[in-house]
C-alpha cells in the first residue's frame, strides 16, 4: 500500500477480518522478551522525535510503555489471558432477557493506536447454562484489550457469549468515542459511534425493540 492508500484505510476504519489479524509466531516470545524489545524500539522512536532520554523524567519511559502495551493495554492478544467462565445449569428456570448495561469499553484503535472508549450493553436469553454476571464483564474487557476496530470487537464478544452460553439468543451493543476521531484527522469531540451484532431470537425486531426498552428502563432508573 502507498501513504495515501493508507491514510485512506486507516481513517475508514476498515477491518480485514472477524479474528483479530496475529501472526502465526505471535507467541513464541515470552511478555519479558517482548517488553524488552519494545523498550528498545520506543526509546527508539523517542530519540527520533528528539528527546533527550537521559532526562530523569523521560528515562523510564520507554519501560513503562512497554509494560503499559503487553501487560495492560495488549492483555486480550494472547488466548492465555481469556477469563475462564464458567457456566453453571439454569436451575431456576430463568427464560427471559437478561440485560447487563454500562459495560466498560476499554480499547484500543488498530488503525492509530488510540483509545476507543464507551460502553457495552449485552442481552442474552438464557437456554441451560447461565453465566456469573461478572464473567460477561471479564469478557468485554479481554476482547477490548487487543487493537481493535469497533465492528469486529462487538463481533468477538457475541461470538464468544454464544459460544460460551450455549445459545445464538445474543444481543452486543457498542457505543464509543474514538480519540482517533476527536483528537486528530476531523477533530471531532462529540461523534461517538454504536456498532449492533445479534443472533437468534434476536434476529426478530420485537425481541430487538424489547432489549432497547428495557435498556431505556435500565438508564432511567439509574438516574
Ligand atoms: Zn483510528
Amino acid at each position: 500500500m502507498d501513504k495515501t492508500e493508507i491514510e485512506v484505510l486507516g481513517d475508514n476504519h476498515i477491518a480485514t477480518s472477524i479474528e483479530t489479524p496475529l501472526r502465526a509466531d505471535a507467541f513464541q516470545r515470552t511478555d519479558s522478551e517482548k517488553m524488552e524489545h519494545i523498550q528498545h524500539y520506543f526509546s527508539k522512536i523517542m530519540e527520533e522525535l528528539g528527546l533527550d532520554l537521559t532526562d530523569e523524567s523521560l528515562s523510564g519511559t520507554p519501560y513503562r510503555f512497554a509494560k503499559m502495551y503487553v501487560k495492560e493495554l495488549f492483555y486480550g492478544l494472547d488466548p492465555k489471558n481469556r477469563p475462564k467462565v464458567s457456566t453453571f445449569p439454569n436451575t431456576y428456570g430463568y427464560k427471559r432477557m437478561l440485560v447487563e448495561q454500562d459495560i466498560t469499553i476499554d480499547s484500543s484503535c488498530e488503525h492509530h493506536f488510540l483509545p476507543i472508549v464507551g460502553k457495552a450493553h449485552i442481552g442474552y436469553i438464557p437456554n441451560d447454562r447461565v453465566v456469573g454476571l461478572s464473567k460477561i464483564n471479564r469478557l468485554v474487557d479481554y476482547y477490548s484489550h487487543r487493537p481493535q476496530v469497533q465492528e469486529r470487537l462487538c463481533l468477538q464478544i457475541l461470538k464468544d457469549l454464544q459460544e460460551t452460553l450455549e445459545t445464538e439468543d445474543v444481543i452486543v451493543v457498542v457505543h464509543a468515542k474514538h480519540l482517533c476521531v476527536s483528537s486528530r484527522g476531523i477533530k471531532d469531540k462529540e461523534s461517538a459511534t454504536t456498532t449492533v451484532e445479534y443472533g437468534g431470537a434476536f434476529t426478530d425486531e420485537s425481541r430487538r425493540s424489547e432489549f432497547f426498552d428495557l435498556l431505556k428502563n435500565g438508564s432511567d432508573l439509574n438516574r
